[in-house]
């Protein structure tokens, strides 16, 4: 079992439910994995957030994917509001960040029902054409699925006490 470091400002950590909901809400973040060289390579992804993991589309080669062949270890993070508060030299923000593992996904069922929700994700009520289209892109696509070993939400202080004076 791996020991995942504490949140250093416990008071701005959100409750797991807080960070899911960012997950639902958001369209994109940065994955990162262990990239050539020792450098970590961080990329901007598009995904899905379902059942406790991930779904993400990739091209059957590159940098990304190599990287988690050789180690399927990363982290995914999104940021769900960045208000630039000038008076206050400060950003209100709401962010989570997930740790995990990522397979690439073998089995044709599975695939398919991935590639469904990222196309519902991204067309929203379309789900015949979420269909077809997944249908088309089966074999030409990957589909990594990130389970989620450890997810952590945070919050700017200022939105911490805000909530706090508001009950
Ligand atoms: C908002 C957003 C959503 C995206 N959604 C998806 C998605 O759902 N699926 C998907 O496969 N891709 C998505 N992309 C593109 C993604 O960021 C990568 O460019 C793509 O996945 C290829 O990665 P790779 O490691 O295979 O590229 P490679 O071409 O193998 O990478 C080689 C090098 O190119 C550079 N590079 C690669 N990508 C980028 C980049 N985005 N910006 C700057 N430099 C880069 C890096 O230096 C990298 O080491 C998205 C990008 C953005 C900004």
């Amino acid at each position: 079992m791996t020991n995942f470091r504490p949140m250093r400002r416990i008071r701005q950590l959100l409750d797991n439910e807080e960070a899911k909901e960012i997950l639902a809400s958001c369209t994109h973040g940065v994955l990162a994995v262990s990239g050539d060289n020792g450098y970590p390579y961080a990329v901007p992804m598009s995904y899905a957030f379902a059942d406790g993991s991930l779904y993400f589309h990739s091209a059957t080669e590159g940098h990304k994917v190599d990287a988690l062949r050789s180690n399927a270890k990363a982290s995914f993070s999104v940021v769900e509001r960045d208000e630039i508060r000038p008076a206050e030299y400060t950003t209100y923000f709401r962010s989570a960040i997930a740790f995990g593992r990522v397979s690439i996904i073998e089995g044709d069922d599975e695939k398919m029902a991935a590639l469904q929700l990222l196309g519902e994700r991204y067309r929203p009520g379309h789900s015949a054409d979420a269909h077809d289209e997944a249908a088309k892109s089966l074999n030409h696509v990957l589909i990594l699925r990130f389970d989620i070993e450890h997810l952590t939400g945070k919050q700017a202080i200022e939105l911490v006490n805000k909530t706090q004076r508001d009950k």
